[in-house]
């Protein structure tokens, strides 16, 4: 299940991606002229991405398939998304995808990016991830829990 994220939804965009979803992020640029509703339509097409969006005046008809997000809310707009699609939450899957650019991340060893993380980090955490992309480095710890224990509040599990 891969997904088209329009601009309005840039947290549930995020929280998406660390659960591990595939999700791109529209960004629509009301200068260039170039980025609208059409080219929103047409990339959820040629790559076969269900859209997420809040544009209530988007059809329907031309759409692979488009859900209408009705709420502002983080939590709600979470719980819209996983009870339409009957999505459960699958801890083996959250922190294995990029926040940045959604690139699955490749596991790597420790001694391999220490020059990349902060000597506090290195010394006290043992597994690392990379994105081969943008080289962002993603590590456990303390941040995983936080953010299963928030993800837990927000669907209400
Ligand atoms: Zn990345």
């Amino acid at each position: 299940m891969k997904f088209l994220v329009d601009f309005m939804l840039g947290r549930l965009n995020r929280w998406l991606r660390i659960m591990g979803y595939d999700c791109l992020y529209f960004r629509r640029d009301p200068f260039s002229g170039f980025k609208g509703k059409k080219d929103l339509i047409y990339q959820s097409l040629k790559e076969g991405r269900i859209i997420l969006s809040r544009d209530t005046t988007l059809s329907k008809k031309k759409a692979l398939k488009l859900i209408i997000i009705k709420s502002d809310f983080l939590s709600e707009q979470l719980n819209q998304v996983f009870k339409i699609f009957n999505l459960k939450l699958d801890k083996s899957k959250v922190f294995s995808r990029c926040i940045i650019c959604n690139t699955l991340l490749t596991i790597i060893d420790k001694q391999k990016i220490r020059d990349k993380v902060p000597e506090y980090v290195y010394q006290t955490q043992n597994s690392f991830s990379l994105c081969l992309f943008c080289q962002k480095v993603y590590w456990k710890g303390t941040h995983e829990k936080l953010v299963e224990k928030e993800l837990k509040k927000m669907l209400s599990l």
